[in-house]
């Protein structure tokens, strides 16, 4: 399988293989990564790297899947915390106290799209499949993101609310925080009608017209890492502080969970990240 990225690099440890960003990997105090379709133990339409345990999957492949990952890609099993996403915009600090919820203990949490953290060894962990995966970085006062921005967290905003949530709980400034958007379902592929392109078209501080791009047949291709990347900067994150993937998830559904390109007969993947 050939893998092309100017951004990311496809990591293969012990027959796993997942992603992570060239720019957070240079961060020394954070451990990330991006799971991909391979390497795990999952049969069916999950073959093989499933990481979600709602879609029908044998949930003792998915711990199997979440062990074998984390030995791989250096993260504690013991410290995951998962989101409880709905496509909403709700953002939840968590604590060492979370550790295991949604993965080895009940999820105690509901709509939870994001999860922030300052705590060290607490790996934050969101689920995908062609929704954008959003990092987030304080690299002054050593705190993380991860959030879940489908069209209806992008066109919520989520990633300002990350930023501000962020800032209430550790005083980040915008200005030191790091971020990564994607891998995701991109414009080459993502097609929506105009009720939901009237969503993008009505956000405001941003440039629509680089985002939402209007077809004869009156359809729409929507970018939703660059509407996300503008979401970010209008909430006071230095451009060029900001990473965006070229991978698409429906073009490279070989690799990656793509919702539509499975027509939504498909595992799903995970974003980690954690303080080390
Ligand atoms: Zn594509």
């Amino acid at each position: 399988m050939e893998f092309c990225s100017k951004t990311m690099t496809l990591n293969n440890a012990d027959s796993i293989s997942f992603l992570t960003y060239n720019s957070l990997s240079e961060i020394k105090f954070i451990n990330h990564a991006f799971t991909t379709r391979l390497g795990g133990v999952s049969t069916g339409e999950f073959t093989s790297m499933n990481m979600a345990f709602n879609r029908g999957d044998d949930p003792e492949n998915v711990t199997r899947n979440y062990k074998r990952f984390c030995k791989s890609a250096g993260f504690d099993y013991d410290s995951l915390v998962a989101s409880a996403q709905d496509h909403h915009t709700f953002v939840r600090c968590v604590t060492s106290a979370d550790k295991g919820v949604g993965i080895y203990k009940p999820r105690d949490m509901e709509s939870v799209d994001a999860l922030i953290t300052n705590e060290k060894g607490v790996t934050l962990v969101t689920y995908y499949a062609d929704c954008t995966p959003l990092f987030f970085v304080d690299t002054k006062q050593k705190a993380i993101g991860l959030a879940h921005a489908g069209w209806r967290g992008t066109v919520g905003r989520i990633g300002e609310k990350v930023i501000k949530k962020m800032t209430e709980h550790f005083g980040t400034d915008p200005s030191d925080v790091v971020c990564a958007i994607g891998p995701a379902i991109s414009k080459c592929c993502y097609e929506v009608d105009l009720p939901c392109a009237e969503n993008f078209l009505n956000l405001s501080g941003v440039d629509p017209n680089k985002f939402v791009f209007s077809k004869h047949n009156g359809k729409y291709m929507i970018d939703l890492l660059e509407a996300n990347r503008q979401i970010l900067c209008a909430a006071g994150v230095n451009p060029n502080n900001i990473t965006l993937s070229d991978v698409c998830t429906n073009c490279n559904s070989d690799l990656l969970w793509s919702h539509r390109a499975t027509k939504g007969h498909r595992g799903t993947m995970s974003a980690f990240m954690c303080l080390i």
